[in-house]
């Protein structure tokens, strides 16, 4: 039996006289001596509960009086429509109970009055998320994922998983989890790139997965963590301006949907929230280059990746989304595939916020030959892709996909200044728990 027959939220002064139960928890409590209030905060708002003493018994006045903060409360009582109460309404209690009492003091004080520190608040996230600005970020992430899954499913997209524990490095290197695999070595996977395009030697035309990747970089930033969420697609014939044109769509579709659905979220985290307009602009990474000289002292040599000083200067001066395409194949993974007449440059891209990478995507190569040879030529053993490379040798359609970073989404869109307040709970260099 649900134990709520409302929500505070779907209460409103109209339904004055109705008989309601309401359960959450316990934020504030005031007794003014011939009067009580109990403020009831459940995930959709805050209810007053009024109690004069006069007009309820002595044992529950006392009850109220007497509850800790942030305990689990259930009250069934009257609606009252009451301008002054927050919402336009106050319940007129006829039973209050106490479901589960909190221990005092609170790790944190979730009522939004005080800000604290980033750490003090994830070692106590539970407390944290309590708060109608967080949660509305873990809310309207949950609609983005809704409204991406809908928006591939309409494209003819499938939905696959593939497997996290893997035996090989997607890009080789070193930013890999190592674990125990019974008795031989494994890691955990860094990128669903290598089987998302083995799906495409399946068949299966078009695919996505939303799901963690796991980065052993050391980095210390607001946009990295060490296990994100990745939503991925791989998409056969077709090219990267194709997949680009779906990536945009895809963006666009979230913002919308947000504006559209979740006004109450937005409403707590305070947000002046524009969805931004299609097409966004593509410019080649040598363009990029050129326009960043005015912000450098030092240019940058063609061919070197983009610093952080860089992305920042171009974000500034565009001031929107925007695509960066065209990049020095020297840059881009092996599986990317460099233009017919000029090799040096190659088909990846990657979408901008103008404050940091979203994604990053590429036509990919499906030639088998020029696929080892690429391998090859970044320094890494073709032997050690053999699982993957074999699935190019029996009709590899051409393909194309990318690889958009989940939290790098929310964090932008709302304006947040850290990745951490976009992921429940984060991991980091310093970060295990909870
Ligand atoms: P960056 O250059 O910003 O470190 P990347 O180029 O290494 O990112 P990709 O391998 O291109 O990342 O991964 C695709 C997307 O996944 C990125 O654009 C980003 O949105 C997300 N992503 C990658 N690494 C991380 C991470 N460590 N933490 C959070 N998101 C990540
Ligand atoms: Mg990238």
């Amino acid at each position: 039996m649900i134990l709520r027959t409302h929500y505070t939220g779907d209460v409103t002064p109209e339904i004055d006289g109705t008989e309601v139960t309401l359960a959450g928890f316990a934020h504030e409590i005031r007794n003014l001596g011939g009067i009580a209030f109990l403020v009831l905060r459940d995930r959709k708002g805050f209810a007053q509960i009024t109690l004069v003493k006069k007009l309820v018994d002595k044992a529950t006045f006392k009850k109220v009086a007497g509850i800790s903060r942030e305990s689990v409360v259930q009250v069934r009582g009257m609606v009252k429509a009451e301008a002054k109460a927050p919402g336009g309404f106050e319940i007129l209690p006829t039973e209050v109970q106490v479901l589960n009492a909190a221990e005092v003091p609170l790790p944190m004080d979730p009522t939004e009055k005080v800000e604290c520190e980033l750490d003090t608040r994830l070692d106590s996230r539970f407390m944290d998320i309590r708060r109608p600005c967080v949660l509305a970020a873990f809310e309207i992430e949950s609609a983005v994922l809704r409204v991406l899954r809908d928006y591939f499913y309409r494209q003819g997209i499938t939905e696959v998983f593939t497997p996290k524990i893997v035996a090989a490095a997607t890009e080789g290197g070193t930013d890999l989890f190592p674990i125990s695999y019974f008795e031989r070595e494994a890691f955990l996977n860094q990128s669903p790139q290598l089987y998302k395009q083995m799906l495409m030697g399946a068949g299966m035309d078009r695919v996505f997965e939303i799901g963690p990747i796991f980065r052993a970089e050391e980095h210390d930033t607001r946009r990295h963590l060490n296990e994100a969420i990745s939503i991925d697609i791989e998409v056969s014939f077709a090219d990267d301006k194709d997949v680009m044109d779906i990536l945009e769509g895809a963006v666009v579709s979230a913002y919308q949907y947000v504006a559209e659905n979740c006004s109450r979220q937005l409403a707590a985290l305070n947000l002046d929230f524009q969805v931004p307009k299609a097409p966004f602009k593509r410019i080649t990474y040598t363009e990029a280059l050129e326009l960043a000289k005015e912000g450098r002292n030092v240019p940058m040599q063609w061919g070197d990746d983009l610093d952080t000083e860089t992305e920042r200067f171009l974000g500034e001066t565009i001031g929107e989304h925007y695509f960066l395409t065209d990049w020095p194949s020297s840059i881009k993974p092996y599986y990317t595939l460099p233009y017919e007449d000029r090799p040096e440059i190659c088909r990846g891209f990657d979408l901008m916020h103008p404050r940091m990478e979203l994604a990053s995507g590429a036509q990919r190569v499906h030639d088998h030959a020029m696929l080892v040879e690429r391998i090859r030529g970044k320094g890494l053993d073709p032997s050690g892709f053999e699982f993957y490379l074999k699935a190019f040798r029996y009709g590899m359609p051409p393909h194309a996909g990318w690889g958009l970073g989940l939290s790098r989404l929310i964090m932008t869109m709302l304006k947040l200044e850290n990745i951490r307040d976009a992921v429940i709970f984060p991991r980091d260099r310093r970060r295990l728990v909870p």
